[in-house]
């Protein structure tokens, strides 16, 4: 055990990002503090022209045949696969992601985006329904688009994220107003010019960059639809612009997420997998596995197995260092959060363990947050109950299951949850307790990037799901078109009431709703 406080590396009056001024966001390498490109920015003035001219673009877009909406995006998917380096040399410089995990997370968003283009003609092909009660006509269920769909992003997963919700907005026949983070300017722009060379019309797509006031004033502009992936605080208060203005919102917000390693686990095989679910893009994650519980009498060995993976497995160094498996945390603002939670729980006992690796002369950096295990941490400290996004984790101790449920179920939080044990029926058995959108096996990361699984979280991680055939749910408004198969003689229900459709409905309180047969039988009796 080593004893020492992180805020000692730290030097004072480090830099906030970004760099903001009137009319540009400059961004800048987060390692060096070079700057690597600026973009302009939207005044807040000039947000409902955009939305109007998005709303005009619409009109037409709506009316393109499917075919030729899954054409150009098939040619983005293209451009996506033959300029991807480009991206993720970029993903790494202007957020400082180390290169394998910056191109998994461009194949992420790849994949995902093939995976839509296949599953849209069936997802937003109309269906018929038979209403048995009024066999005379006919019900077609159409997946109509909401019109302009606003998107703002995080910084975190720029590319993948932002795919999740632009590309099953455009394929339905939505116009997209795009808000990258200011975090992540570059990497939003270049999606935004790919999104454009392929064909998407300029009065269809627009990206607007900006903070959170043009975030604000763009649904102040009125949208109709949201979808906005971020934090707890900030889609708190979207959703309520968005209650106000009745406007209908997807939140994929923050998480706390825990793993659970039951006494039949293997315990290396579990030590490198929470390891790698909790580190994985240097912690900022919101499925970060931030809380581990294990059960008592394997806890020991289980820390033993994951200082060891530790010191195997984490070497932290700078995003373009083939040795790196950690990064450096994109904003330093972000690095504060991570210490200060860090701190507090030096303060309340706890007791960390840094076996990391350093590579280099990376130790004075302010966004270095060295990876950590700690243990003896008490329940009320902010790091076992609020987000930190960082690399990291908690271990705690269980001594039955009933407890390990009850203490992950007790967060705010509720994204994805992984057991660990040998027996899969153990998951079955467990899952349906866990307040969490997503449950895994031996794994924390990889289905929840899989295209064809819903991504979503419940409690305060927010409603909506993306991915999977949910993301055409989500952009789309089912409308129901009722025609005529033939045309009755007469109105069974409708005006001139008299007695003998008083009567009918009578009975056909009896026919149509009676529970048994003998209630049934009544429609043809005498009725009182
Ligand atoms: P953030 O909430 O600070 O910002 C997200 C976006 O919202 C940015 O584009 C920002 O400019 C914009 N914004 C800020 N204030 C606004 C306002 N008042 N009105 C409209 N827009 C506004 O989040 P972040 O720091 O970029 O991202 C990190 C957070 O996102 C973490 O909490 C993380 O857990 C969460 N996240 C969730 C998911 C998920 O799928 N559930 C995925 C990634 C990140």
């Amino acid at each position: 055990m080593i004893k020492q406080s992180v805020s000692e590396v730290v030097p004072p009056n480090h830099e906030k990002t970004p760099h903001i001024e009137q009319d540009c966001i400059q961004s800048y390498n987060p390692a060096t503090g070079e700057i690597i490109g600026q973009v302009s920015t939207t005044s807040p003035a000039d947000a409902p022209l955009i939305m109007n001219e998005l709303a005009q673009g619409q009109t037409n877009w709506g009316n393109v045949d499917i075919k030729e909406r899954i054409s150009i995006l098939h040619r983005l998917y293209e451009l996506m696969v033959e300029r991807h380096p480009a991206l993720v040399k970029l993903l790494g410089q202007e957020l400082g992601k180390i290169e394998h995990e910056a191109r998994f997370e461009v194949l992420q968003a790849i994949l995902n985006l093939k995976y839509m283009l296949w599953k849209a003609p069936r997802a937003l092909k109309s269906k018929r329904v038979f209403v048995w009660q009024l066999p005379y006509r006919m019900h077609k269920i159409l997946r109509q688009p909401h019109g302009v769909v606003l998107v703002i992003s995080p910084w975190n997963f720029p590319v993948a994220l932002t795919f999740d919700a632009i590309i099953p907005a455009l394929l339905a026949g939505n116009s997209v107003a795009y808000k990258p983070s200011e975090h992540a300017p570059l990497i939003g722009q270049f999606m935004a010019d790919l999104i454009v060379e392929a064909g998407v019309p300029e009065d269809v797509f627009k990206i607007i960059h900006g903070d959170g006031a043009l975030g604000a004033a763009l649904i102040d502009a009125g949208p109709d639809k949201i979808s906005f992936t971020g934090s707890v605080p900030v889609g708190r208060k979207i959703a309520q612009k968005a209650g106000d203005l009745l406007i209908p919102v997807t939140l994929e917000l923050g998480g706390k997420d825990a793993a659970l390693v039951l006494v039949d686990a293997d315990l290396k095989r579990s030590a490198r997998g929470i390891l790698w679910g909790s580190m994985v893009n240097s912690g900022q994650m919101c499925l970060g596995v931030e809380r581990v519980y294990v059960m008592d009498s394997v806890a020991d060995q289980f820390v033993q197995e994951l200082r060891q993976a530790v010191r195997k497995y984490l070497r932290v160094g700078e995003s373009d260092d083939p040795q790196a498996t950690l990064g450096l945390l994109a904003l330093s603002s972000q690095a504060d959060i991570v210490r200060a939670q860090v701190n507090q729980a030096e303060e309340f006992g706890a007791t960390l363990y840094r076996d990391y690796q350093a590579l280099g002369k990376l130790k004075q950096h302010p966004n270095l947050i060295e990876p950590l295990i700690l243990t003896d941490v008490p329940p009320e400290a902010d790091i076992v109950r609020a987000e930190t996004f960082g690399p990291v984790m908690v271990v705690m101790p269980v001594t039955n299951e009933d407890e390990a449920i009850q203490k992950i179920n007790d967060s705010e939080f509720g994204l994805t949850t992984s057991i660990w044990t040998k027996d899969s029926k153990n998951v079955q058995r467990l899952a349906p307790r866990l307040k969490v959108g997503l449950v895994h096996m031996n794994e924390h990361i990889l289905s929840s990037a899989a295209p064809q699984v819903p991504w979503g979280g419940r409690k305060q991680s927010g409603y909506g799901r993306h991915r999977g055939a949910d993301s055409f749910l989500a952009m789309t408004i089912p409308q129901a078109v009722s025609t005529e198969w033939f045309k009755l003689p007469f109105h069974p229900f409708a005006y001139p009431y008299n007695r003998f459709k008083r009567d009918l409905v009578r009975r056909l309180v009896y026919l149509w709703a009676g529970p048994t047969l003998k209630d049934k039988l009544k429609a043809f009796g005498r009725l009182k």
